[in-house]
């Protein structure tokens, strides 16, 4: 069995601006990183567009509506400083969740061991009421939630090594027994949430890293606090939020991790993955500004999925 990349053209004319650090040259960088030909086992599919059901489990059918209507016609609309609307974002919004929820149904459904979605926008900021920080509509959310809603999975993980803290993806779950959500992240950066002490019900566990952290500290606390985590969570699905930018090269944060690190923590959770839920493993592209980190990041990413 091979390895699903989920992907649509539609996520590259989602356009914040010139000057904006989540432009589209983010995902031509990703792509043009996976056309190379040790990636051609890959099994390439077309992102489908999440429905309005499929998104309201996470964020109420009100606040849909909303950010739909809020597209605009030309130009552009700012929901806040950092998260800006251009006329592509509407459909690039609904395929990127799409790809997550499509790359859930086919791995469940056994035809792939593992998916990828090379999309964009990112999601993870986004919360049930309010779309920030780059994202709208939270992908790796809607997509656990369908897992549990539409194939009755118990319990779904989602692991997010992105450099920022998944406030919104954590909100989504805070309350929700059957989905743990792990997460490293630069602290302090924004949003500003993720510290230890958020447990949820229990089901939550941030592991902030200082400033200027590196591979070791990591490495160190996958190993020794969120890996065994996610043995006694037991989970039937693994989802990742996997975002690049705690690579020393980014320029939104400061976290000295090199590509070695993405191979090395995909690994690992792949090798969790094969012992607790036949290595079911569903990952999302969230951060990443620097275009060269980026394309190798997703490129150590992809090779370790296609490897498992
Ligand atoms: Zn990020």
């Amino acid at each position: 069995m091979t390895t699903l990349l989920f992907t649509h053209e539609a996520c590259l004319n989602h356009d914040p601006g010139r000057m904006h650090p989540e432009h589209p040259a983010r995902l031509k960088s990703v792509l043009a990183a996976l056309s190379d030909p040790e990636f051609d086992a890959l099994e390439r599919r077309e992102a489908p567009s999440a429905t309005l059901e499929q998104i309201a489990r996470v964020h109420p059918e009100t606040m849909v509506r909303r950010i739909l209507a809020a597209v605009p016609p030309h130009g552009l609309a700012a929901i806040d400083a950092d998260t800006v609307m251009s006329p592509g974002t509407g459909e690039a919004v609904l395929r990127a969740t799409g790809a997550a929820v499509a790359a859930v149904d086919a791995v469940l459904a056994g035809e792939a061991r593992n998916a990828f979605c090379a999309v964009r926008p990112p999601g993870h900021h986004a919360e049930p009421m309010r779309a920030m920080g780059f994202c709208f509509f939270n992908s790796v959310a809607v997509a656990a939630a369908h897992a549990r809603a539409v194939h009755g999975l118990a319990r779904v993980a989602i692991v997010d090594f992105d450099v920022h803290h998944g406030n919104g993806t954590q909100a989504a779950f805070a309350a929700t027994g059957g989905v743990f959500y792990a997460s490293t992240h630069q602290m302090p950066l924004y949003p500003g949430t993720g510290a230890r002490g958020e447990r949820g019900v229990g089901n939550i566990l941030n592991v902030p890293l200082h400033p200027m952290a590196g591979s070791e500290e990591f490495r160190q606390a996958y190993s020794e606090v969120i890996l065994p985590a996610l043995v006694n969570f037991d989970p039937d699905l693994l989802m990742i939020s996997a975002g690049f930018d705690a690579h020393v090269d980014d320029p939104l944060a400061s976290i000295a991790l090199v590509t070695e690190d993405f191979a090395w923590i995909t690994r690992e959770l792949l090798r969790v993955a094969d012992r607790v839920c036949d290595g079911k493993v569903v990952s999302c592209l969230e951060g990443g500004y620097d275009l060269q980190a980026l394309g190798d990041g997703c490129a150590a990413h992809v090779r370790a999925l296609l490897a498992a």
